[in-house]
């Protein structure tokens, strides 16, 4: 691929379907386009520059750039496939399908499409953010500070203290979970961002770990009664696995 110094540039080299499908031709097949499905080379491009027909007598298929791709039986243009795959390669933390929708003028639905085809292609689902309504939650290895007896709490940053681990939870169900060896609010913040996109509904409890990054989010918080949008109880769960997970390789890769 190219690097290109801005997104004008990008977008003056892929202005046009035109010039996207040139681009994906010789990406794919160099200077001689062949039969996806025999492999021949002998074949015939249609008028319309886009459609070939494959010349050997057994075969006779036809096809485009396009069959076999990511790109192909879809209603989005190749000019916003493009652009989106731009967007996505310069914003490494990744971002919502909504902000995709507005920026490319398609739908949401469209746009979350592009996001996940195309980091599928990065290969790094890992980057992807979570969105929507996101619950986050801490616990701690050997359980949650505040459910603990007062003699029995870490003291503040020093001998004793236990390793947090950080859950989100998306209401569709996609979960991020990481222990943190510092549990201050910088590095909460910090996580919660690497974990949640911008323009969701954080919800936490009431802790003052959340207030800071909370300003970034619109913040829900809740108190541990309130059951209105909590799936507090799958958190823990995966919270738990982690924690126990950590206790038995005291390094935990997510
Ligand atoms: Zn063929």
């Amino acid at each position: 691929m190219k690097t290109f110094k801005s997104i004008i540039d990008f977008q003056n080299e892929f202005s046009t379907e035109e010039k996207c499908r040139e681009y994906l031709e010789t990406q794919r097949w160099g200077l001689s386009p062949a039969c996806p499905f025999c492999g021949s080379v002998n074949v015939h491009r249609f008028p319309n520059n886009r459609i070939f027909k494959c010349r050997e007598k057994l075969c006779r298929s036809k096809f485009s750039v396009t069959v076999g791709t990511v790109y192909e039986n879809t209603k989005i243009p190749l000019t916003k496939w493009f652009l989106a795959t731009y967007i996505l390669s310069v914003h490494s933390k990744g971002i919502s399908s909504l902000q995709l929708a507005n920026w490319l003028g398609i739908t949401q639905k469209s746009a979350w499409h592009l996001n996940h085809r195309i980091r599928e292609m990065f290969g790094d689902n890992a980057s992807e953010l979570l969105e929507g309504i996101v619950e986050v939650d801490e616990t701690y290895v050997g359980g949650k500070e505040s459910n603990k007896h007062k003699s029995k709490k870490a003291i503040k940053n020093g001998a004793g203290k236990k390793a947090m681990v950080l859950g989100a939870v998306e209401r569709d169900g996609r979960v991020k979970v990481k222990v943190l060896d510092q549990t201050d609010s910088e590095t909460l913040g910090a996580t919660v961002e690497s974990f949640v996109s911008s323009d969701s509904i954080l919800v936490t409890d009431e802790s003052h770990a959340y207030k800071k990054v909370g300003q970034k989010y619109n913040h829900k918080k809740i108190n541990h009664r309130d059951k209105e949008y909590v799936r507090r109880e799958d958190i823990s769960v995966y919270c738990n696995e982690s924690a126990f997970r950590y206790n038995n390789r005291k390094a935990l890769t997510l």
